[in-house]
């Protein structure tokens, strides 16, 4: 067996293959993907995940997240963000912070309409790739709230958005939920014009 030196020297010198993790020691494995993901949960692992699935995120080809683990890129997307190979995951993680997040229906993320890559709200704001824009329409004059894509560039429409959110959603909340998601609402259309 590798010993974890020997590893991190192999790590170093760009030596380290997918076939040279897959069949180490389990335990060092781990370790591997733990310091690399930042994440102490893969130590804390029973079986549940396989040797090759660890391998796999440790060499950035399967997403770190342990409730999502797809292959990446995900649908084979070549966009400028998952063609970094970095370990991205457009299915799970902000394009522009890069932790993943589970949430859904709710307007604290944002997707695009066109290759469904997302970004929280704040760090779309955060880095003005949520701001006002021309309308689609051409309509002179007209500006519209907008997410421009960090991956394609296209302008996704927010009102529609935030409005089917509410209209699907906002049934199922409670107050301390609805109170929160009328928060992003407030950042979007109202502190954005301000
Ligand atoms: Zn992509
Ligand atoms: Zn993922
Ligand atoms: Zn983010
Ligand atoms: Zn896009």
């Amino acid at each position: 067996m590798y010993n974890l030196v020997l590893f991190r020297m192999l790590c170093r010198t760009g030596l380290i293959s997918l076939e040279l993790l897959t069949k180490s020691h389990r335990a060092q494995l781990e370790i591997l993907v733990a310091l690399k993901a930042g994440r102490s949960d893969f130590l804390l692992m029973d079986n549940s995940i396989s040797s090759s699935h660890l391998a796999e995120i440790y060499m950035n080809m399967r997403c770190k997240n342990l409730s999502c683990r797809v292959l990446l890129p995900v649908d084979e997307c070549d966009c400028r963000v998952c063609s970094r190979k970095d370990g991205f995951c457009s299915a799970c993680m902000c394009l522009v912070c890069s932790n993943f997040d589970m949430a859904s229906n709710t307007c604290s993320w944002v997707g695009c309409d066109v290759c469904l890559h997302w970004c929280h709200t704040d760090c779309g704001i955060r880095e003005s790739y949520i701001r006002n824009g021309i309308n689609a329409s051409g309509a002179p004059g007209m500006t519209e709230m907008q997410f421009h894509c960090v991956a394609c560039n296209h302008p996704s429409e927010m009102f529609g958005f935030v409005k089917e959110v509410f209209l699907n959603f906002a049934r199922e909340w409670k107050f301390e939920r609805f109170c929160k998601e009328l928060e992003y609402v407030n950042k979007y259309f109202i502190k954005q014009r301000l």
